[in-house]
Formats: structure tokens, C-alpha cells, sequence
């Protein structure tokens, strides 16, 4: 079947560099809202989509070639280099991440590797593509509105991780998370996981919401599952490393703008920090007025 012919599941026997007996990560036991380095704020981690011409663009989901240049070249001129989330979280570990900025691209579109891989490369920066991993080979049908738009191939998500750029997981088939049985969470994040790693012949250690939806329920399936690390979209009570906040960034999105978009994100951290404070006094005066 021609639509079949992408997918992971059917081609999983043509993957011939995928280790047979891989090391697992270790489990972490982080709560899930633990602030990515405690006592500190969030990356700052821009949300791409789709990177192309496209006329109509209902859910504006695309940038053109022209403007995803123009803010990237925006993001060097001021200093900045972009990265792949997994690198972010590592150069944060050891406080390194100031000069960066987290580069993502949901859902895995094919022309990720047409129009952003090219430009990125010029400027020497690396970035994360989350692929939906039951959708290789397929399009966008989740959109029912506007434009089929083609997704990476397992052969595409094969090579782009062997060049180095990180794939991530955005579930089977892009299904939003919230409300689903803790049974077919599982399936969702440690399947996904499974196949994924597979193709890449590696690790996969990020994941990111299908929608951005994400609950804690959510969030404790995917640290089960052995991710690293997972990306959101909105700050919440549950902002952290299993729900990280990142900054849509559209066709209209400027000089201007960006700088505005970043601004915003402080702030939106600091509320999120004081709230996370005061929620935390509250819960501790319980305790000690228990005992
Ligand atoms: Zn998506």
C-alpha cells in the first residue's frame, strides 16, 4: 500500500543500524512540575511548524523560506545560537545556555529537511524536529482543514539523525494526551519512543504534546517512559522539564516582534515562579499546621 509505504511499522525491517540491545536511560525521579534547574526560569524555546510557500495556511502553521531566514539571521545578529532542545538542556545543566535559544519544528514536516535544514546549516545551528511516529511517510490528515502537507520518511528521520539533528517524539498519531487511559499513555510515549529509536539508531530523549495539551497524568507517562525531557507550549502550574513552555513563532513574526515574543516569555516565567512560591508556602503551612 502506497501510504503505508513510509511508516515505521512497515518499514522497520529495511532499519539497519538500529542496535538490537540499546541501553536504556535511567528512569527519573523528578516530581514532573520541578522547574527544569531549580530556582531558575525556563529556556527560551521557539515552536515551528512548517517552513514553506503555502498560500493558505488556516491554523498558521507555515513560515516562509524568506521569513524563517530573516529570524533566524535576526537570532545570530543578536548573538544567540540555536540549538536542539537536547543540547539546551545539557548546556543548562552546567549553566552554559545563556547565548541559546531551543529551535523546534512539531509534527515532522518533509520540508523541515528542504527549506529549514539549509538555512540553519548556514548559520551553524542545529535543531529538534518532533515526528509523529506511526505518520513517517504520510501527511498532516489529523488538520482537517487546509492544505495535505507531506511528512518526513523514516528514511528522511534516519538521515537527519545521523547528521545530528535530534528527533524527538510527538506520540503514535498525534493524539492529544489529556484524558487518555494510563494504559494507552504508555503505549502513546514508550511505543513511539520504541520505533523512533529504531530508525534513528539511538536514544530518543525528548518528546513533545501533540497540541501542546499536556496534564499531569501526561506528564508522569512520559517520564515513565524514560524520556529526558518534554516540550509543552503554555507556562502552567506543571512548567518544568516534563512541560516545557516554548514561543509560537508565525510568518508575521519580525524583529520586532520576536523581541516582544521574548519578553513576554520572562514574564510569563516570573508569574509562573511566584505562583509556584506561593503554592508551595501554602502546601508547607498545611503540613506544619498537621504535625
Ligand atoms: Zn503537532
Amino acid at each position: 500500500m502506497d501510504n503505508e509505504r513510509g511508516t515505521l511499522r512497515s518499514a522497520r525491517a529495511g532499519v539497519t543500524n538500529a542496535p538490537s540491545d540499546r541501553a536504556r536511560l535511567p528512569r527519573s525521579r523528578r516530581p514532573v512540575g520541578e522547574p527544569a534547574r531549580p530556582g531558575s526560569s525556563s529556556p527560551w524555546i521557539l515552536m515551528y511548524h512548517s517552513v514553506a510557500v503555502e498560500k493558505e495556511d488556516p491554523y498558521q502553521l507555515t513560515v516562509s523560506p524568506e521569513r524563517f531566514a530573516e529570524q533566524i539571521a535576526w537570532l545570530h545578529r543578536r548573538g544567540r545560537r540555536g540549538v536542539s532542545v537536547r543540547e539546551l538542556m545539557r548546556a543548562r545543566a552546567h549553566g552554559r545556555d545563556d547565548k541559546l535559544v531551543g529551535l523546534t519544528f512539531d509534527d515532522g514536516y518533509a520540508d523541515f529537511a528542504r527549506y529549514a535544514v539549509p538555512i540553519l546549516q548556514a548559520y551553524g545551528f542545529t535543531a529538534t524536529a518532533y515526528v509523529v511516529a506511526d505518520l513517517l511517510g504520510q501527511d498532516n490528515g489529523w488538520d482537517t482543514e487546509g492544505p495535505r502537507k507531506k511528512l518526513l520518511t523514516v528514511e528522511e528521520v534516519t538521515e537527519l539523525a545521523a547528521a545530528g539533528w535530534e528527533i524527538g517524539s510527538h506520540g503514535l498519531g498525534h493524539q492529544a494526551l489529556p484524558g487518555l487511559p494510563a494504559d494507552v499513555l504508555a503505549v502513546q510515549t514508550r511505543e513511539s519512543r520504541r520505533l523512533l529509536e529504531e530508525a534513528v539508531g539511538g536514544p530518543v530523549t525528548g518528546f513533545c504534546y501533540p497540541y501542546g495539551a499536556v496534564d499531569a497524568p501526561a506528564a508522569l507517562a512520559v517520564r515513565d517512559a524514560g524520556y529526558d525531557y518534554a516540550c509543552a507550549i503554555a507556562h502552567s502550574p506543571l512548567t518544568g522539564r516534563f512541560a516545557l513552555p516554548r514561543c509560537y513563532v508565525g510568518d508575521r513574526d519580525g524583529a520586532w516582534r520576536l523581541r516582544a515574543k521574548k519578553g513576554r516569555h520572562r514574564l510569563r516565567d516570573a508569574v509562573t515562579e511566584l505562583r509556584r512560591g506561593r503554592r508551595i508556602r501554602a502546601e508547607r503551612a498545611v503540613t506544619e499546621r498537621r504535625s
